[in-house]
């Protein structure tokens, strides 16, 4: 087995990810002084809106900084990750530094009765982590501290800062791959990542939080104490029940891992598709992998790649690799297979091998920063069963078809599905609130184009990927990923929850009745 180096094999997941280049019992904060919630009648609620007098006393109430309009930053502040959602314009950004700013904002939404939203990393695919209300940014509580085997981390801390703080202590928590992902929307919504067969979801390693719930109190959630919001904190989805603070996870060694990236020509992608659904979810938990087929419109062909992250030797991984060969019939025709530091891996997988742990973030959230903003529509399934023959033979049309649409500068689209079983399948769907518990695999349908692209081109792209996901309603389980919420799902109460569902309801009924935290699919009180 040979092993070879190139650039950066990653940056065609990168561009597919859109990355271009303790104690338990409820603290009532001071200013629980408001009362109410979204009816949100009651104590001090008021059915004015804030005067500029009143956004300048909550500034002055807050630790952190808060950003209007008008002010120098806000068109930076107010920005998510896409920048689809630009045009919305929150009425205030508050960057919180503490669980008391936090109810601050909280007390001052409920009394003007306005919309709220918490943002981490800004990566909800519907915009669900900005609003035209007051947005509370958490990422100025970032940072991570080991003690053992347990790892407690600011809500605010984007994923590549915090393998980087893992690695410098030798432990690895699962988690995504996108660098600027945030821990609070990626832990509350599931997470899954390169090394989820081996040691699960993110959400399956967590084993405490601190939240700041609608009344403004402060709790500490684990098994035992408010094990209800626990729970649903577990796969719940980000934004429903409260803000996070902190989140406390059990963490493995760090591992080095090998990974490798795989071509095969397009004329032989009905086999890899067929042999890689017969290997990947039922390998060894140690090896995990993904099958991304993408495609860029006006193009001839469309392109084929495994890519995958082992656990073990590299011989160990070239053994495995052999029988996905022997499936195919053939071996792949390109070919990258290596094992590095796991702080590199994370490099590699969020694209970031050439530019290293500094360019590896956006440029005004890190000085040094590389990175850029991505459009990106996005749509998902999980799949309970193996593609059949014609199931793979419509797939490969989906993706085929992106060749014949007109699309926009910088067009691209595809289907990655991520391998699952291992650790993941091992939990049962009621013990925590991510339900997804059977799949072989997941997949996610994307369709990216350059900013500022012609929005008619556009237009065509998003129709491509609405097409292509209608077209395997046949072979899908009819789950569907929360964290990649799609606000043009239809019946995504079942969809992302499941028989889970009633019991989220049940949660939120107790900790924000009145729908402080709401939006287009949040869930309601029962
Ligand atoms: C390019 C890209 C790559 C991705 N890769 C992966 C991957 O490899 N694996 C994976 O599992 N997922 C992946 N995702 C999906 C990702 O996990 C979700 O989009 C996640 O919700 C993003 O979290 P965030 O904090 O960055 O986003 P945000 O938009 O800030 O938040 C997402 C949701 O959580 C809420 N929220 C944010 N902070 C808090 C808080 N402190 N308390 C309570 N609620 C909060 C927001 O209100 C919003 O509803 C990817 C997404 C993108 C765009």
């Amino acid at each position: 087995m040979t092993v070879s180096t190139v650039t950066d094999p990653a940056l065609k997941r990168r561009a597919f990810l859109g990355m271009t280049a303790a104690g338990t019992a409820a603290v009532v904060l001071p200013f629980q002084r408001h009362g109410g919630g979204r009816n949100r009648g009651g104590v001090g609620v008021s059915s004015a809106a804030p005067t500029p007098a009143d956004w300048t006393a909550l500034a002055h109430d807050l630790s952190g900084t808060l950003v209007r309009p008008g002010d120098s930053y806000y068109t930076v502040a107010r920005r998510l990750f896409d920048p689809r959602f630009d045009s919305i314009s929150p009425a205030g950004i508050a960057y919180c530094k503490n669980p008391h700013d936090i109810a601050t904002c909280l007390a001052f939404v409920r009394k003007f009765s306005l919309k709220v939203a918490a943002r981490c990393g800004g990566h909800s695919y519907a915009g669900y982590s900005t609003t035209t209300g007051l947005v509370i940014d958490v990422t100025s509580m970032a940072g991570t501290t080991v003690s053992g085997a347990t790892v407690t981390v600011g809500a605010g801390t984007r994923l590549i800062d915090f393998y980087h703080d893992l690695a410098a202590h030798g432990r690895a928590v699962p988690g995504g791959s996108c660098p600027t992902v945030g821990i609070s929307g990626l832990t509350l919504g599931g997470g899954i990542g390169v090394v989820s067969r081996a040691y699960g979801l993110t959400s399956d390693k967590l084993e405490s939080l601190q939240i700041v719930t609608a009344d403004g109190a402060l709790l500490t959630c684990n098994a035992t104490d408010h094990s209800d919001l626990y729970w649903a904190c577990r796969g719940g989805g980000g934004g429903n029940f409260g803000v996070v603070t902190s989140f406390t996870f059990a963490s493995e060694p760090a591992p080095t891992p090998v990974l490798f990236f795989l071509g095969w020509p397009w004329s032989q992608a009905a086999k890899v598709i067929a042999a890689w659904q017969s290997w990947a979810p039922t390998a060894p938990d140690a090896m995990w992998s993904n099958l991304h087929l993408s495609a860029v419109p006006g193009a001839s062909v469309p392109t084929i790649q495994v890519g995958g992250c082992y656990l073990g030797s590299i011989t160990g991984a070239a053994n495995l690799l052999n029988e996905l060969y022997a499936k195919v019939g053939s071996h792949p025709s390109s070919y990258f297979l290596n094992q590095f530091s796991y702080l590199n891996a994370m490099l590699l997988e969020a694209g970031c091998s050439t530019i290293g742990y500094t360019g590896c973030h956006l440029p005004w959230e890190f000085p040094g920063g590389r990175l850029n903003r991505q459009p990106q529509y996005a749509k998902s399934d999980f799949f309970t069963q193996p593609l059949s023959s014609a199931g793979i033979t419509t797939l490969m049309h989906g993706v085929e078809n992106l060749l014949k649409v007109s699309g926009a500068s910088g067009g691209v689209g595809g289907v990655a599905f991520d391998a699952l079983g291992g650790a993941v399948n091992r939990v049962a769907p009621t013990a925590t609130a991510f339900v997804h518990r059977n799949a072989l695999f997941d997949a996610q349908y994307t369709t990216d184009w350059n900013y500022g692209a012609n929005s008619d081109a556009v237009a065509r792209q998003a129709a491509w990927l609405s097409a292509f996901w209608t077209s395997m309603r046949p072979y899908a389980s009819g789950q569907a990923y929360q964290n990649y919420i799609d606000p043009t799902l239809p019946n995504w109460q079942q969809a992302y929850y499941g028989v889970n569902y009633t019991r989220l309801t049940q949660v939120k009924k107790t900790y924000d009745p009145t729908r402080v935290f709401d939006f287009a699919q949040a869930i309601p009180p029962a």
